[in-house]
């Protein structure tokens, strides 16, 4: 089956008390630019599902996407964008952290990393509150384009050498991607449904 592809917007709600009942749902998170909204837009094969460069940090909004298995795809805002008061970036950060600990449908989280910036504090801050669950988290190193194939390997490598002492508490994968070029697509859709399959 192929999960992502022709995703339908469900629903934007901007509380966590208005989030809609569902039977699962699968997360995407990520530092603010980090290629998140891009990444959903390839993943689904739609150009403006999640918005790319939006002014971020004010309203912030959390969006629902049916997938093909009737469960949902999650987009949560981004954290860490620099121009945002750090009192709403707190205030973000634990409402995100709220929603990853306890969202009891929540079956596993995708997180976006800039390939050139990966396992930044806000990033390492999300795992841990992540980790509480015990649920598999993969993390997609996007803008892979950005560097040459032997960097992109280099850096893989040396990110799966940085998780070691995440993965003795939790399952965390790793994997390049590129919403431009489109690679790594069939990895994630692999990854993800044997979530759903577990
Ligand atoms: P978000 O804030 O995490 O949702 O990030 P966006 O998806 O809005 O992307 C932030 C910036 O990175 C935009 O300028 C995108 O065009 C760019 N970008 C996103 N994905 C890629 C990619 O795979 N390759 C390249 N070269 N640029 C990308």
């Amino acid at each position: 089956m192929n999960l992502f592809q022709n995703a339908k917007f469900y629903t934007t709600v901007n509380h966590l008390k208005d989030l809609p009942a569902t039977r699962a749902e699968i997360a995407f998170v990520g530092r603010s630019n980090a290629g998140k909204s891009s990444a959903i837009n390839t993943l689904t094969n739609h150009t403006r599902l999640a918005y790319v460069s939006k002014t971020p940090g004010r309203t912030q909004h959390i969006n629902f996407f049916e997938l093909a298995n009737g469960a949902f795809m999650v987009d949560l805002p981004g954290y860490g964008y620099a121009q945002v008061p750090e009192a709403i970036r707190t205030h973000w950060v634990r409402l995100l952290g709220d929603y990853l600990q306890h969202r009891a449908q929540l079956i596993g989280l995708v997180m976006i990393m800039d390939i050139r910036h990966p396992l930044k504090a806000l990033d390492v801050q999300m795992l841990d509150f992540f980790a509480l669950t015990g649920r598999p988290v993969h993390i997609l190193l996007s803008k892979a384009d950005k560097l040459s194939k032997n960097d992109q390997i280099k850096s893989l490598s040396t990110v799966k050498q940085a998780l070691k002492p995440f993965t003795e508490r939790q399952q965390v994968s790793v994997q390049l991607f590129s919403s431009l070029k489109k690679q790594g697509m069939a990895e994630v859709e692999t990854v993800v449904a044997g979530w759903f399959a577990d």
